[in-house]
Order: structure tokens, then C-alpha cells, then sequence
């Protein structure tokens, strides 16, 4: 699947919209959800042009899950958290809306659900 220059990530990595950044390193940066569904919900995208985890590089699958678990940690710090929960969508069957890579970072408290 071709990737889409002009979708919304592409513009947060070129700054032509704003976004609450995280943690930004050499492959990856990190930003806020717009709509959190818990509180820390977080986005963890590679730099590079990517549509999905379907079309990603080794390198571009493993620059992300270390930021994954980095930003993780330290959401466990942050928010108090007990657990994470990871999710990440493919393909408009798979619940992908904006294409361009990225790994839904969702702090998680014993006993209290995700928000819709
Ligand atoms: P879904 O919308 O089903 O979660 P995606 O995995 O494609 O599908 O997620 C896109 C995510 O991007 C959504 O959680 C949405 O709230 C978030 N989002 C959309 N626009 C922005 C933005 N400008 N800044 C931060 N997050 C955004």
C-alpha cells in the first residue's frame, strides 16, 4: 500500500500541526493522544515513512518497540500505573485511521476500563 505523504503524523514530524510531544530520539518520536482513552495514552511513531506495521523494516519495527518500552517505563512512573496495554491497527479492517505507523501507548489502573 503506498504511503500518503499528507496524513496527519507526516504533518505532526514536518511541524506543520502541533502535537504534545513525549520523547523524541533519532527514529522515533512520541506524542499525546488527541482523544486519550486512559490518562497517558501516547503515540509512538517511527520518523521514516511507514504505513503500517504490515509495510515496516526490521529496523523501523525495532527502533519503535525500544521506545515502546522506554516511554512504557516511564509511564509506569508518570501516571502511577499498573499495567500498559499496547495496541496498534492495520488496514481500515483493522481499525486504522491514520496511516502512518504507530503504537497506542494506554497506561492502565487495576479495575478501571478504557475510556470509548
Ligand atoms: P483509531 O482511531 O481506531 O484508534 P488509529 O490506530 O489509526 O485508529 O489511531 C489514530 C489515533 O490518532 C487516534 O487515537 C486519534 O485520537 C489520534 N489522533 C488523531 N489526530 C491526532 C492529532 N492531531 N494529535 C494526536 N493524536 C491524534
Amino acid at each position: 500500500m503506498a504511503y500518503d505523504n499528507d496524513n496527519i503524523f507526516a504533518k505532526i514530524l514536518r511541524g506543520e500541526i502541533p502535537s504534545e510531544k513525549l520523547y523524541e530520539d533519532a527514529d522515533t518520536f512520541v506524542f499525546m493522544d488527541i482523544m486519550p482513552r486512559a490518562d497517558g495514552h501516547c503515540l509512538v511513531i517511527p520518523k521514516t515513512p511507514c504505513r503500517n506495521m504490515l509495510d515496516a523494516s526490521p529496523e523501523q519495527l525495532l527502533a519503535c518497540m525500544k521506545t515502546v518500552q522506554k516511554v512504557s517505563h516511564a509511564c509506569l512512573e508518570a501516571f502511577g500505573a499498573e499495567g500498559i496495554t499496547l495496541q496498534q491497527f492495520n488496514e481500515p479492517a483493522g481499525g486504522q485511521e491514520v496511516y502512518h505507523l504507530h503504537f497506542h501507548i494506554l497506561p492502565r489502573h487495576e479495575g478501571v476500563k478504557l475510556r470509548p
